[in-house]
Formats: structure tokens, sequence, C-alpha cells
């Protein structure tokens, strides 16, 4: 299995660990954009939402709970955050392992470019 994000979960590469279930890891980017920058990945290797199927929407929930509670132990719930899946080229994913950008302590631009 060569995906980066895979080799994260299993320890092969090192990363700053922010939670772990049995089904979600979330870890702090490497090259953070905001003061709060974690990546919230499912364990099991989906390569992008074009991929999910019906029964992966319980562990998209998981994703999208998980960040929220991580945003709200970070002190930034009520300020806000931005939530983003990434997809393909034109969104610029590089990573082909799906996961959820929680980035939040700035105040964030929209439209994002
Ligand atoms: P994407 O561009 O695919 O949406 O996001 C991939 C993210 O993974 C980028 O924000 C990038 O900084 C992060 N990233 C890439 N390689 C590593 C790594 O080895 N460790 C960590 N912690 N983050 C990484
Ligand atoms: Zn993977």
């Amino acid at each position: 299995m060569s995906c980066l994000f895979c080799k994260i979960i299993s320890r092969e590469i090192p990363s700053s660990i922010v939670y772990e279930d049995e089904h979600v890891l979330a870890f702090n980017d490497i090259n953070g954009q905001a003061p709060t920058h974690v990546l919230v990945i499912p364990k099991r290797h989906i390569e992008t939402l074009n991929d999910l199927e019906p029964g992966d929407d319980q562990i998209v929930g998981e994703l999208a709970r998980r960040a929220a509670a991580i945003a709200k132990d970070k002190g930034i719930a009520a300020s806000g955050f931005r939530t983003v899946f990434n997809t393909n080229r034109d969104a610029g994913q590089t990573v082909f392992h799906i996961h959820l950008h929680l980035l939040g302590g700035r105040k964030m631009a929209w439209p994002p470019g």
C-alpha cells in the first residue's frame, strides 16, 4: 500500500496525532494554513469523495462530528472554523485518501482561492 495516509495510520510515517478511535484518525497538517489545521481521515482507504458508497454514510458522518468535536476542544467552535474535502485536480487534491481539513483560529476568506 503506497498511500501516504495509510502509512500515517500504520505509524510507518510519524505524525502529530490529535485523536484516534477504531474508525477515525486526526492529525495536524504538516504544512498548516491556519493556527488550527487538522486532517480528519477514515482508517479505511477511500480515494476521493467520488468513490463514496451508501455504506460510507456512517464514516462520513463520523468525520464531520469529529471535526466539530476537535474544533470545540481547540476553542474555535464558537468563533468558527472551515471544513473542506478537496476532490481531484481542480480542487488541488494531492493525497488520494479522503481527508476532511479542519481550519480555524483566524478569519477565513470567502470565496476561497
Ligand atoms: P489535499 O491537498 O490533498 O486536500 O491535502 C493534503 C494535505 O496533506 C496537505 O494540506 C498537506 O500539507 C498534508 N500533508 C502532505 N503530506 C503530509 C505528511 O506527511 N504529514 C502530514 N501531517 N500532512 C501531510
Ligand atoms: Zn490510504
